[in-house]
This record gives structure tokens, sequence and C-alpha cells, in this order.
């Protein structure tokens, strides 16, 4: 639709080209010094009043007319500027008030006006629109005591009543606006040129309005000029009379049947297409933020919650995962029948050390205990746990019983001989109570009881020992 949208307005110029091929008119002095000195003409149009001419969503002039004055720009190479009006009579106003130089359509009128015309250049019929039902052909004399709808101020008007005398005329806001009120049967008919009347019918879809018939009147089109400038007149005409029937004909066509109505539904669905991917990037926009200030949210998240877990001297699990989280763990475990071995782990004479080295020396040792745990207890469901000061606890899950009384025995001997290099090599031992269970029914907080109990007997008999039991 992009493409259409850029290559539609080119049907335009190919028409208005068979024309530009002849030469630029062909001034005297005189005519050319007075439009260097204008240097400028501002047009004033019938805002509504397709095809013959009209102001469009963009605000720019289109129709037959804006072709003509498109023509007048490069025959007598003088920009025309558009002076936005919202009606016909506001375009009249505005030429008499100076605003403008020209007013672009007009009819031919016997009288002297307040402003100058130009020769006609378009000679179109009146006809009058009914109701589909009304009958063919009657002569407009017969109806005219009927309501008869005009655009308000239109100088048909004049033109009617002069032809036909006393005739029962409403004027109308605009051309849509009359044939409207024919087609909701509020006026019996609506009279005006018939390519203004067809151009209304089709764009606003009024499928019981018909031609019933024409009147008895042409109306000889000619442009308005301010009477300050009479010179401009005849310079006017000029460019008019060169224009032929022929090209007029073919713009008629044109703005009935193909440009008006395309480029507008074109221009819909450009601006539409627009639209709908404006708010789709926008949407996809949203999503991605969302999602990425989700991933940081949860990052911060998983972040936090290791930190609330993990006990900051050693990096083991603390006594708030043995709380939240372990309970799951092992009810897991229980769910699939693996076996829950808990052992928990005392240094001995800990005090010692603390008293004698001092505490930053403690925590050195507590740090290489977390070490050699983590080295020793190593598989997968194996859980290290910094249960309190220098008390450790161990679950293990899925081993069998003699594979886990032997780690405890390596873990025992490993603490035995290791030491901490400080002035002195400094030597501790590790006293440890465990329980395991071959099958459980639920994880309980006082399966921890039995492994401290056993502990205290491994402290009451000599210490650097392990007790245990199996359930
Ligand atoms: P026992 O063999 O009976 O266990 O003797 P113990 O000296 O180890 O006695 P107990 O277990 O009652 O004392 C533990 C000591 O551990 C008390 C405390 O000063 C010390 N402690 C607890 N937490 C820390 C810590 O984070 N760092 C250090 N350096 N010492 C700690
Ligand atoms: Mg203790
Ligand atoms: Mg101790």
């Amino acid at each position: 639709p992009i493409i259409l949208f850029i290559l539609l307005p080119n049907i335009s110029s190919a028409i208005a080209e068979n024309v530009n091929d002849k030469p630029i008119i062909i001034l005297s002095d005189k005519q050319q010094q007075f439009l260097t000195n204008l240097s400028v003409i501002k047009k004033c149009v019938d805002p509504a009043w397709m095809p013959v001419e009209a102001i469009n969503e963009q605000g720019e002039h289109i129709g037959i007319v804006a072709d003509i004055t498109d023509l007048m720009v490069k025959k007598l190479n003088i920009p025309i500027e558009l002076v936005h009006t919202t009606s016909w009579l506001e375009s009249i106003e505005k030429l008499k008030q100076g605003y403008c130089d020209i007013v672009t359509t007009d009819t031919a009128h016997v009288e002297q006006r307040a402003y100058l015309q130009t020769e006609p250049f378009l000679d179109l019929r009146l006809v009058y629109i009914t109701q589909i039902h009304v009958p063919e052909r009657l002569d407009f004399s017969m109806i005219k005591h009927k309501t008869i709808g005009i655009p308000a101020g239109y100088p048909i008007i004049e033109l009617i009543k002069q032809r036909y005398g006393d005739v029962n005329i409403v004027e109308v806001e605009s051309v849509a606006a009359g044939l409207l009120k024919v087609s909701k049967g509020e006026l019996y008919a609506f009279s005006d040129i018939l390519p203004v009347c067809s151009f209304s019918i089709k764009q606003q879809g009024l499928t019981n309005l018909k031609v019933a018939g024409h009147l008895d009147i042409t109306v000889p089109m000619v442009m308005n000029v301010h009477t300050d400038l009479p010179e401009l007149v005849p310079i006017l005409s000029n460019v008019l009379n060169e224009i032929e029937q022929a090209y007029l004909d073919k713009l008629l066509v044109k703005w009935i049947n193909v440009e008006y109505d395309l480029k507008l539904n074109w221009t819909r669905i450009f601006l539409y297409s627009l639209l709908f991917l404006l708010v789709l990037l926008f949407v996809l926009y949203w999503t991605r933020k969302v999602h990425v200030l989700n991933s940081k949210l949860k990052k911060a998240n998983d972040k936090l919650i290791l930190v609330s877990e993990t006990d900051s001297l050693t990096n083991l699990k603390n006594r708030h995962y043995v709380k939240k989280i372990l309970p799951e763990i092992i009810n897991d475990a229980i769910h699939k029948k693996y076996s829950v071995g808990l052992a928990i782990f005392d240094i001995d004479y800990f005090k010692h050390i603390n008293d004698k080295y001092g505490h930053s020396v403690g925590d050195e040792c507590l740090v290489l205990f977390a070490q050699k745990m983590r080295l020793i207890f190593n598989a997968k469901e194996d859980i290290s746990i910094r249960y309190g000061g220098e008390e450790f606890l161990l679950v293990s899950i899925n081993k069998s019983s003699q594979d886990f009384i032997k780690l405890l025995e390596e873990f025992k001997h490993a603490i035995e001989n290791m030491a901490l290099q400080h002035e002195k090599e400094i030597k501790f031992t590790v006293s440890i109570g465990y329980t395991f269970h071959q099958s459980l029914t639920e994880w309980d907080s006082k399966l921890l009881i039995e492994p401290d109990k056993n502990l205290y007997h491994s402290k009451k008999t000599g210490r650097n020992k392990i007790t245990g039991s199996l359930l």
C-alpha cells in the first residue's frame, strides 16, 4: 500500500503534461512588469465543491480548478498561494477584504459587483437530484414549489430565480448535506451541476438518489479578481482561453472516477497501517522492557535469597536455610524413597583457640573447617550447613549407611591431620554425632535431637569421636 500511495499522485501530472508542452503565454512588457511587482497571487477557493475543487484533509487545493491554477503557475511563472477558508461565501468575503487576490470559482454576473471577473472557462448544466421513486424527467418548473436544496449563498440561486421565477429554495450547509437531506426525505430535490452531484452521491454512498432531470440553465464558470488588480483579468482570461475542452473533460473524468476516491482510501489505509505499526512497535518495546525489568528483578531476588541463606564467613548454608529450604528437600528425598543421613559436628575445645590466638584466628579455623567439609562431602545430594558458632550440620541423601559412615571417618581424620599455618601450627579435632535413616515418613526438626545426643556422647567419651545410630 505504501508504494501505491507514493505512485498515485503521478496520474495527475501525466494528464497535465499534454498541455504543458505548449510554450509559456506571451505577455506584454507591461503585463510582465505587473506580475513581477505582484510576485505572488493569493487564491481563495470553494473548499467543498468536488470534483470542481475542494480543500482536502491535508489542507491542499484539489480538483479540476486546482489543476487549472497549477497550470497558471507554470504558464505565468508566478507562484499562487492558497488562502484557507471553510466556505465559498467566506472566500468571497476574503476577496472583498483583500486577503486574497482571486476566488477561483464563481458564475458570470450580468451586473457590476464588488469584484472583477475573468471570461468563462467551464460551462456546465444544472441538474436536480431526487429520490429514486420520483417520476422521471419532470420539467423543473413542475417541481419548483417543492423544497429544493442549494448550498447557502451559491450564485446559482440567483440564476435559477432569474430563469424560473418564484422557486421554493432551501439553503443548505453544503452539497453533501443537501444530498443527504434528499436521501432522508427532508428535502424533495437538490440542484447543482452534474459532476458535483454525482461525485458527492458516490462519495457518500447514497443509493436511493437519482438524477431526475436537468434545468434549462448552464453555469458559465469564471474566476473573480480583486478590484485593485484589473490588469490580472486579461492575463488569467488568456490562460483560461488556451485550455481546450478535451483537456477539461479529461480532468473531469480523472477527478470524478479515479483520483479522489483512491487518494482518500489509500491515504486512510496508509495512515491506519502506520498507526498499527506504531502500536505494534510500542507493544513490542513495552514487552521487551517489562521482560528486561523482570529478569533484573529475578536476578536481584535470587541474589537476595542466596545472601539470606548463606553464611558470610564460610559460604556454607546457614540456619535460615535449615528452617526454610531443608524441609522441602528432605521431603522430596523421602518421597523418592532415598536414605537420609544427618550428622552434627562440634569443634573440640574451640574456646581455647580463640583464647590463645584471638578471635580472627578462630575465624580462619572455621573457614578451613568449611573448606574441608566441601571437599569431602561433595556429592550432589550432600548439603553442608553452618548450624551455629562452631557447630556444623551435614545432610547426606541417597547414600548407603556404609558410605555415609566411611565419609564421616574420612572427615574426622582429615580434620585431625590438618593444621592452620600460623606462627605455630594450629591443630584441632572434631566430635561427631549422627543418625542414619534408611526410610522416613516426614521431615521434623525433632530429627536433629538424636544426632545431638550422639554428639554429646562423643564429647563425654573423650572427643575426636563419632557416635551414631542406624534407624
Ligand atoms: P567443646 O569441646 O566442649 O565443644 O569445647 P568448646 O570450647 O568448643 O566449647 P563450646 O562449643 O561451648 O564453645 C564454642 C566457642 O566457639 C564459644 C565461642 O567463643 C566460639 N565461637 C562461636 N562462634 C564463633 C565465631 O564465629 N568465631 C570465632 N572465632 N569463635 C566463635
Ligand atoms: Mg559448641
Ligand atoms: Mg565446641
